[in-house]
C-alpha cells in the first residue's frame, strides 16, 4: 500500500489525547486504541510478530536476514494534540501552484506565503491540508506511515538485507506521558530513532534540560483599611519575584539554543498565591545556573518580606538526549548519509522542547529525532507535502539498510 494511501488512512482516526485525564488513566483516550489495535493488526498481516500491550503501546519485530547487525527501531506516536480538534479529519491532497493555500469555504483559515516562506520550495508538488476544522495529525501520523510502508518493503523485498527491526507505535506523546509505561529493556532494541520531527532534512538530538519551578507564598491578609504596616499582599511578592526574573530569558526573547524561564500558570489571592513555572535551558551548566537563581532569588525575596512567606520547589522534568547522543553519533552519521543518498539535504536543529527520544536515551534506547516531512504542527494550518511522505520511507529503508551493511 501506498504511504499516502495510509497517511489518508491514518489521519481519520480520532486520537487526540488529553492532558486532564487520571494519570491512572493510560492511554489518556479510549480511542486511540481504535487507530493502535489497527497497526498491530495490518502488522500481523505483513506477517510480522505485533503484540499490543494493556497500556496501548503496539510494538513488532522484523527478524533479520543478514548476521551481525545491531537491533534497531523506529518509534512513533499515534495520538495527536490537544490544542486543536482531531475530531473527523477531512485530508485533502490539493497541487501547490504558488500562493496562499484556502482551507475552508468561508476563506477564514488560509497557508499563507507570507507566514511560510518554506512554501515556494513545495511549488508545483501535491501537498495534503486540512479543510480548516481540524488539524492535519501529520504530527505523527506521518511517522506512522513512514515506518509501516518501510517494515511493508522489507517484507515485499526480502532479499533486501536488514538487522532486526522494532517498531513501537505509542500513545500519549503530545501530553507528555508517551514512555511513561514503556518498557526498554523488553523492546530489545540497541538504538533507533523517534519519526516525530518536522520539515524533510531535520535530525534533531539536542533537546532543553527542563525543569519545573513552584512557587508558593503565604501573605498574610488584613482589612485593606487597617492594612497599614500589617498587610503582605502574596500577589505584590509575586510580581517582585517575576520582575526580578531577566527579561531576556523568556521564550518571546529567545530563540535557538538559548534558554529561559516562564510562568506557566498563576493561581492565588492576597494570603496565598501559586505560581508555576517551567526552566529551559539546552547548556546543563546554564541549567543549573538558572535552577539556582529561581532558588536564591526565592529567598532573596522572601528575606526582603519579612521570611516566612516564599518557598521555591525546583525539580527536574528532562535532559538534553545530546549527552548521550554524543557517545552514538554514529547515529546522526547514517541517518545525514540515508538522507543524502535519496536527495535530502540533512539539517541538524535544536528541539526548543522535549521528545520521547530524549526521555527513551536516558533510559538506555539512544533514540535521535528524524523529520516525517510535515509542517505547522497542532494547527489547523499543518500541511505535508505528498513527496515527503514517499521520501521519508526511502530514507527510512536506506537507513535501516545501512545498519546491515558489514
Ligand atoms: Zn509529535
Amino acid at each position: 500500500m501506498k504511504v499516502l494511501d495510509r497517511f489518508l488512512r491514518y489521519v481519520r482516526y480520532d486520537t487526540t489525547s488529553d492532558p486532564h485525564a487520571p494519570e491512572t488513566k493510560y492511554p489518556s483516550t479510549d480511542k486511540q486504541l481504535t487507530l493502535l489495535s489497527l497497526l498491530r493488526d495490518e502488522l500481523r498481516e505483513m506477517g510480522l510478530s505485533a503484540d499490543m500491550n494493556a497500556y496501548g503501546y503496539v510494538t513488532a519485530t522484523l527478524p533479520a536476514n543478514v548476521e551481525g547487525a545491531p537491533t534497531l527501531c523506529y518509534i512513533a506516536h499515534v495520538d495527536t494534540s490537544p490544542a486543536v480538534s482531531g475530531t473527523d479529519v477531512r485530508p485533502r491532497v490539493i497541487r501547490y501552484e504558488g500562493g496562499d493555500i484556502l482551507l475552508d469555504e468561508a476563506g477564514e483559515y488560509r497557508i499563507t506565503e507570507a507566514d511560510n516562506p518554506e512554501l515556494s520550495g513545495y511549488r508545483g508538488q501535491e501537498l495534503v491540508v486540512t479543510d480548516g476544522r481540524t488539524l492535519l495529525g501529520a504530527d505523527d501520523k506521518a511517522g506512522v506511515a513512514e515506518i509501516m510502508a518501510a517494515v511493508e518493503y522489507f517484507v515485499t523485498h526480502p532479499d533486501e538485507p536488514h538487522g532486526t527491526v522494532k517498531v513501537a507505535f505509542t500513545p500519549d506523546e503530545e501530553i507528555g506521558r508517551g514512555t511513561d509505561h514503556f518498557d526498554v529493556a523488553a523492546f530489545g532494541a540497541d538504538f533507533g530513532y523517534t519519526v516525530d520531527g518536522g520539515e524533510l532534512g531535520e535530525i534533531e538530538y539536542e533537546n532543553f534540560n527542563a525543569a519545573s519551578g513552584l512557587l508558593e507564598i503565604d501573605g498574610v491578609s488584613v482589612h485593606p483599611g487597617s492594612a497599614k504596616g500589617r498587610m503582605k499582599n502574596a500577589v505584590e511578592i509575586f510580581a517582585a519575584f517575576q520582575s526580578a526574573l531577566p527579561k531576556d530569558q523568556t521564550p518571546a526573547t529567545t530563540e535557538k539554543y538559548e534558554g529561559f524561564y516562564m510562568p506557566d500558570e498563576v493561581k492565588g489571592s492576597v494570603e496565598h498565591l501559586v505560581a508555576y513555572y517551567i526552566i529551559r535551558d539546552h547548556d546543563k551548566a546554564a541549567f543549573e545556573a538558572k535552577k539556582a537563581y529561581f532558588s536564591e532569588l526565592a529567598e532573596r525575596i522572601d528575606r526582603a518580606w519579612g521570611g516566612g512567606c516564599v518557598k521555591a520547589t525546583v525539580k527536574d522534568s528532562y535532559y538534553n538526549m545530546a549527552e548521550i547522543i554524543r557517545q552514538h553519533m554514529h547515529l546522526i552519521d547514517h541517518a545525514k548519509a540515508a538522507m543524502r543518498s535519496c536527495g535530502v539535504t540533512p539539517r541538524v536543529v535544536p528541539i526548543r522542547g522535549g521528545t520521547d527520544g530524549a526521555r527513551l536515551s536516558y533510559e538506555g534506547l539512544p533514540c535521535p529525532n528524524l523529520s516525517t516531512g510535515g509542517l505547522n504542527f497542532h494547527g489547523r494550518r499543518e500541511f505535508i507535502p505528498v513527496r515527503s511522505l514517499s521520501t521519508m520511507t526511502r530514507v527510512l529503508i536506506a537507513l535501516t539498510e545501512s545498519y546491515a551493511r558489514p
